[in-house]
């Protein structure tokens, strides 16, 4: 039985990761459910999965869920705030930590579980983008173990040997043959759209993913393609490549999740619905395999599997995502806080879609960040970003 704890409960991945759990109830318990503002629907969840304790964002909120706590007569510890989160990413006991907090708030948290140890299943890529090196050395020092749920990166662990798997962060991939990794990406609902007319798209339409249900921000990201921008520098920290060993590839059908090419000029590939269910499921497994409910993919009902090559007109963030790598980690800190606070402008009505591209390449180039040498460091460079983009926005 492994116990959890679910960062991010109430999101898009921790919902996915409970229907899992549901499916597997003789593998998994839950230890800790975290839903920071979403109080009704993590009391819905504590109802059902039983946790000891539940993490909310502010006191306020904690006071809101004691009230729906006592009304189910329920019996968790209910606990606020961000050292609360890194409490239950690190509490004994606890085998595995989901990180899916959404954005650069998850990224202590899951620094915490690496200090202790833990098995961590990251769909938080903020969280790596922004602390990169930092973050993998934490985990290879306190011998955690890192399992990749964003689906491209899973499909390309997926990919690659069983022996490669095991300790993969201390291993060379090229070692084992591999010439080049394939990052696959749907191009998002903008794929066809005029360019003329990408800066009147709106939230609503920016969140429609013609293959994926998922939470608001990645939803914007993908419609930019700074979702697939954050991948690619995730692919670079987490299988130690150079930027030059990565090929980004549209494939509108979301059904080849990633590839990994080999020098006998073998490419493999793995498959199957558009479902994180499934790149959860494995990470909750690994190296096993378990039921994750999601449907079989139905080669015969597929109209067929495309491919090309992303532009950069359409998609200026993710080379600008390339070229922050190029430049070092601090820059990708400064590109990945700018984004947020972007999306979340055009999200509330405030920029323009095209605005969030425009104004991410501002930031990276007012802004000559210090080196990064430490957590702090980090959040430093995290902030100074996030005040420049206020202060150009107001
Ligand atoms: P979501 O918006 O649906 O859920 C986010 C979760 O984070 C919620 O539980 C929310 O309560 C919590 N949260 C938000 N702000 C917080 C804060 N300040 N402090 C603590 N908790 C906070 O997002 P999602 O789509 O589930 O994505 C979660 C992460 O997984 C993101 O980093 C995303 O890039 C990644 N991811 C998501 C998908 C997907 O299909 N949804 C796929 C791959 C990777
Ligand atoms: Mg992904």
């Amino acid at each position: 039985m492994q116990k959890l704890t679910v960062l991010g409960a109430t999101g898009s991945i921790g919902i996915s990761t409970l229907a899992v759990v549901e499916a597997n109830p003789e593998q998994f318990s839950i230890y800790a459910l975290t839903g920071h503002s979403q109080v009704k629907k993590l009391v819905e969840q504590a109802v059902k999965f039983r946790p000891e304790v539940i993490v909310v964002g502010s006191a306020d909120l904690a006071k809101e869920a004691r009230t729906l706590v006592e009304q189910h007569q329920l019996n968790v510890e209910i606990e606020f705030g961000e050292q609360a989160l890194e409490r239950v990413a690190s509490a004994e006991g606890v085998d595995t930590v989901v990180a899916a907090i959404v954005g650069a708030a998850g990224m202590r948290s899951c620094l915490a579980a690496a200090r202790a140890s833990k098995r961590i299943l990251l769909a938080n890529k903020e969280a790596l983008v922004m602390s990169g090196q930092l973050f993998i050395d934490e985990v290879k020092k306190y011998n955690a173990c890192l399992l990749p749920v964003d689906s491209e990166h899973n499909a390309i662990f997926q990919s690659l040997p069983l022996d490669y798997q095991q300790g993969y962060l201390d291993k060379s991939i090229e070692d084992y043959g591999v010439t080049s990794i394939i990052l696959t990406g749907s191009g998002g609902p903008f794929r066809e759209t005029a360019l003329e007319d990408l800066p009147f798209k709106t939230p609503k339409q920016a969140c429609a993913h013609p293959n994926w249900s998922m939470g608001q921000k990645i939803s914007v990201d993908s419609a930019s393609m700074m979702n697939k921008g954050l991948e690619f520098i995730e692919a670079c920290y987490l299988f130690g490549v150079s930027p030059d060993f990565i090929e980004v590839l549209i494939h509108p059908q979301s059904v080849i999740h990633s590839m990994v090419r080999y020098q006998d000029g073998s490419v493999l590939a793995q498959m199957g619905q558009p479902d994180m269910k499934t790149p959860i499921a494995h990470t909750m497994a690994w190296p096993k395999r378990i039921t994750s409910t999601v449907e079989p993919f139905d080669f015969v009902k597929c109209s067929g599997f495309t491919f090309q090559a992303p532009c950069q007109e359409r998609y200026p963030n993710l080379y600008l995502a390339k070229e922050a790598f190029r430049q070092g980690q601090e820059v990708t800190t400064v590109l990945n806080a700018a984004n947020e606070e972007h999306v979340d402008r055009f999200l509330k009505g405030q920029i323009a879609f095209t605005d969030i591209a425009k104004y991410n390449a501002r930031i990276l180039e007012k802004l000559s960040p210090q080196k990064a040498c430490n957590l702090t460091d980090i959040l430093e460079i995290d902030k100074q970003a996030r005040s420049l983009a206020h202060e150009l926005l107001n």
